[in-house]
């Protein structure tokens, strides 16, 4: 049997990867005895600042399951965070990369450049909102592009301030630990953090109950009264929060913030590291109401697993930059680019954007369902293949972090990978590869509502 999408017969979709037995198969305990050898291992050679969801060993990954080390077969609701949208070890990404690897795998683009790092911009530059002209520049991770976004609109605007928002996920280098809003686990004990970043309440309707008109205003009154909308630099924000939760604003108000910005002179940056490419059920998560962010930042389903991240946007303001002011050693490595190049190809071919919103009919009924019956789902939210839920005190609307990694074990034990997320880490969150057939699908929301019911 071959990986295959939900709306594709089996063994004909460009989507997939290794002809993995789709099926969810226990062999042994979660972990079984090898994984908890290396995992000994791990414990002894790898610093303990770097964490674990789920210590299985793998060792072969496609269509929707996971291989460890003891032969058991998981269900991958996770994507390794968002990153494998295309499917692991997807075949366009395997023949660029191999043709790749084995042709040069390093020139350093600003030495001595190659085809593949313009191809990739051009199809950036092709594919993110708006038809006016544009300029892309690649780097190697998600954080790294966010700081470059914020060179870029410092250097354009010649202003200092980012706004951020409340929730919002953007990293852990120094100025993105900065603009992340969580302390627990990503700030506590890493600062000082650099000055400049000023952040603003979110539209969050489960929480806040404020329609997109009320929400902005709280916001943008924040950013009047407190920062001077001549001192802004950037906005910078995530059109469905990740980390955060996948809080999914009120209707109206990421296009409010970018007439706000607009007005007002100020770059307007949609981080789409999370949200970006075909995972919402749309190319990007702002064309879900039409916004045309400035800047776009993308990363994680950008390359098929190989790390790539990019900035996209206005040429005049991407431009802005003195030549020679952006880079890096490894930015827009030949063989991320290859990568990068089959990923969107199989994107095209196989419309993964409407794989996407076929995952999500899929699954909303199921988790509505659920909510009717556990009573401890407070939310259910997200768009396309990018979806969560909220787990609750039942009767109120207090966060049970308690039972949300409850069930997050009780699915890992029965071989589905599913993550958690959220302020308050009561979200569970879906992030299943689009080439995820749909009896796994079903099956893995089976083993979430088993463990929903009895958590
Ligand atoms: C993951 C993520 C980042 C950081 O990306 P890294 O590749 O981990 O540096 C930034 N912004 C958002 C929205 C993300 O989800």
């Amino acid at each position: 049997m071959t990986a295959s999408s939900p709306t594709a017969p089996a063994g004909t979709s460009p989507v997939g990867g290794p002809a993995l037995p789709q099926q969810r198969r226990l062999v042994t305990e979660i972990p079984g005895p090898r994984s908890v050898e290396l995992q000994t291992r791990r414990t002894a050679a790898v610093s303990s600042g770097v964490g674990g969801t789920l210590p299985v060993f793998i060792t072969a990954a496609g269509g929707g399951v996971l291989v460890d080390v003891d032969g058991n077969s998981l269900i991958d609701m996770g994507s390794g965070i968002a990153v494998t949208t295309v499917g692991n070890a997807a075949p366009h990404v395997v023949s660029r990369v191999q043709e790749q690897v084995a042709a040069f795998t390093h020139t350093c683009f600003m030495v001595t450049p190659y085809a593949g790092y313009v191809e990739v911009c051009e199809a950036l530059n092709r594919l993110t909102p708006g038809s006016h002209e544009k300029r892309s520049a690649l780097f190697n991770a998600g954080a790294e592009a966010v700081e470059n976004a914020v060179k870029i609109a410092r250097a354009y605007t010649k202003r200092q301030a980012v706004v951020v928002f409340e929730h919002g996920y953007h990293g852990r280098t120094n100025l993105t630990m900065g603009m992340t809003a969580k302390n627990m686990p990503y700030k506590q004990s890493f600062g000082p953090f650099a000055p400049e970043v000023y952040r603003v309440p979110l539209s969050y309707p489960y929480r806040d109950r404020l329609d997109a008109k009320d929400a902005l205003r709280r916001a943008i009154t924040r950013i009047d009264k407190e920062v001077g909308a001549t001192n802004v630099a950037a906005i910078v924000i995530e059109p469905i929060a990740g980390e955060g939760g996948f809080i999914v604003p009120a209707q109206g108000f990421l296009p409010g913030l970018a007439e706000y910005a607009q007005a007002n002179g100020i770059v307007f940056v949609a981080d789409e590291i999370q949200t970006g490419f075909a995972r919402t059920g749309d190319w990007f998560a702002c064309d879900h109401e039409g916004v045309v962010p400035d800047l776009i930042t993308t990363a994680k389903g950008i390359a098929g697993g190989l790390p790539l991240a990019a900035v996209t946007g206005r040429a005049q303001i991407m431009d802005a930059v003195h030549t020679g002011g952006l880079g890096g050693t490894f930015g827009g490595n030949p063989v991320a680019c290859a990568a990068a190049l089959g990923a969107i190809a199989t994107m095209e071919e196989s419309d993964l954007p409407a794989t996407a919103r076929h995952i999500e009919s899929v699954m909303v009924p199921r988790l509505r369902a659920m909510a009717e019956k556990s009573g401890r789902i407070g939310d259910i939210r997200g768009r396309g293949a990018m979806l969560a839920v909220e787990l609750v005190i039942p009767g109120s609307d207090e966060p049970d972090p308690a039972a949300t990694s409850a069930v997050a074990a009780a699915c890992h034990t029965q071989g589905v990978l599913v993550l958690t997320a959220g302020t308050y880490g009561n979200v569970l969150r879906f992030l299943p590869p689009l080439s995820i057939p749909e009896h796994l699908l079903t099956e893995a929301l089976d083993v979430l509502e088993q463990a929903v019911l009895t958590a």
